[in-house]
């Protein structure tokens, strides 16, 4: 398998062919544009982020994809300033209390750990297992055809999700909840919470 490594803002990180729990599971192929402004994210050769919520169906009782896009910096970048300033410092200040992100980085990365299953495997903020949890999303960041490890790809569990949630002004939960409901098909029978996006935390 290619296994190399890309430079972003000058620096080296590695990379590997985007692997298949990061694929559309809609599709069953590579996500290739953004989903808010449409922009061909494999060829404009800038960075994008790859989210997917995972619950359980309720009528099937089994887990399945919620939802999943991808999008590009420059939208990533307008979903957050769309909240307001007290949301994104609350969401930066629980990040910060309840992860350690960088040293899990350095861990990773010193073992040469570059495998997606291992850095998606416990939840960043709780700790809890794939296994073990009922909803979670997942993370990466990518570049063209390749996921790069550098703090993503991450897991976030649903417990973990409730309580960014808590910390939202409702006018910040509005503005996520109006903008999922555009551009995402949501099945019925999950959990509301689970509907709207966690804050990403890029
Ligand atoms: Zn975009």
């Amino acid at each position: 398998m290619k296994n190399n490594t890309t430079t972003m803002s000058g620096k080296p990180f590695h990379t590997l062919p985007i692997p298949s729990i990061f694929h559309s599971d809609k599709s069953n192929q590579p996500f290739t544009e953004c989903k808010v402004c449409q922009k061909d994210i494999i060829r404009s050769g800038e960075p994008y982020i790859i989210e997917k919520a995972y619950g359980q169906d309720l009528t099937k009782g089994r887990r399945e994809v919620v939802f999943e896009l991808a999008y590009c910096m420059d939208c990533v970048q307008q979903i957050n300033e769309s909240l307001s300033q007290e949301s994104r410092d609350k969401i930066q200040a629980y990040f910060k209390e309840n992860t350690d992100i960088d040293k899990r980085d350095q861990e990773l990365k010193k073992y040469e750990l570059f495998e997606t299953d291992i850095w998606l495997q416990n939840c960043i903020v709780k700790n809890k297992s794939m296994d073990e949890v009922d909803e979670f999303q997942i993370y990466a960041l990518c570049i063209g055809n390749d996921i790069l490890f550098h703090q993503a790809p991450y897991m976030v569990c649903g417990d973990a999700i409730d309580e960014v949630m808590e910390l939202l002004s409702n006018k910040s939960l509005d503005i996520l909840n109006d903008l999922m409901s555009d551009i995402l098909d949501l099945p019925p029978n999950y959990d509301e919470l689970l509907k709207r996006p966690t804050p990403l935390i890029f």
